[in-house]
């Protein structure tokens, strides 16, 4: 994600408490209780500038939704959008991924969206990748039982190296598209990265799994 230096961001972000939590560490085990609604809890993690958790979080009310995003200088972006359309089902966190068990307790997530991860693709970076196995770890930590991870890319090597480390984690593969958007599969929300590079015409991989 191209971030330019927005030094207000910070600023802004902690002007909409009801948008953006500042100390997610206060929520751990009562997100129940940040919502209006006692529902379902998807989290996504390099949320971006927000356009695909926005979209979800307007088609499925009755989720709540939490965008996980270390940059403020593109998490301010997503927050725009949450102000412009008053989601009432939908929280950002501007923290690294790395700390999720400092936000939350066993089973309170109910699916984890991974969406364009950065690639990482230098094999001395491999860890640094959101699908290798130390953060299967921590998602699993966090998920309910069976709890599901849904991931789409651009990038074939990291398709690839996520479907190893899914496998070597013995995560089921509940579905696979090696071409989302010429499948059957309905429903898809577009991301700001998924816009741009399926309109240059790279094919976009998609799968799901879930933690036995
Ligand atoms: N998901 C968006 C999309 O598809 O348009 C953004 C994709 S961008 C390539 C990856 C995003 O993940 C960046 O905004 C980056 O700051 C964020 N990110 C990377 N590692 C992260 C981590 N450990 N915790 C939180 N966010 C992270």
């Amino acid at each position: 994600m191209r971030q330019r230096n927005k030094p207000w961001a910070k600023d802004k972000l902690v002007q909409y408490p009801q948008y953006v939590i500042s100390e997610p560490e206060k929520n751990k085990g009562k997100w129940k209780e940040a919502f209006d609604k006692d529902q379902p809890i998807h989290i996504e993690i390099g949320t971006g500038k927000g356009r695909f958790i926005t979209g979800m979080a307007k088609a499925n009310p009755d989720i709540n939704y939490i965008g996980i995003e270390l940059a403020d200088s593109v998490i301010v972006t997503a927050l725009d959008r949450i102000i412009e359309d008053e989601l009432p089902n939908i929280k950002l966190l501007n923290v690294n991924a790395n700390d999720l068990r400092d936000y939350f307790e066993k089973g309170e997530v109910n699916r984890v969206y991974l969406n364009f991860s950065d690639p990482w693709p230098k094999k001395r970076h491999a860890k640094r990748r959101l699908t290798y196995r130390s953060f299967l770890e921590i998602y699993e930590e966090i998920l309910v039982d069976k709890g599901e991870i849904h991931f789409k890319t651009d990038n074939q090597g990291l398709f690839e190296s996520s479907l190893m480390s899914f496998s070597d984690y013995d995560i089921l593969l509940t579905y696979v598209s090696l071409d989302l958007h010429n499948s059957d599969y309905e429903g898809n929300i577009m991301t700001e990265y998924e816009e741009k590079f399926s309109s240059r015409g790279s094919r976009i991989f998609r799968c799901e799994v879930q933690y036995r």
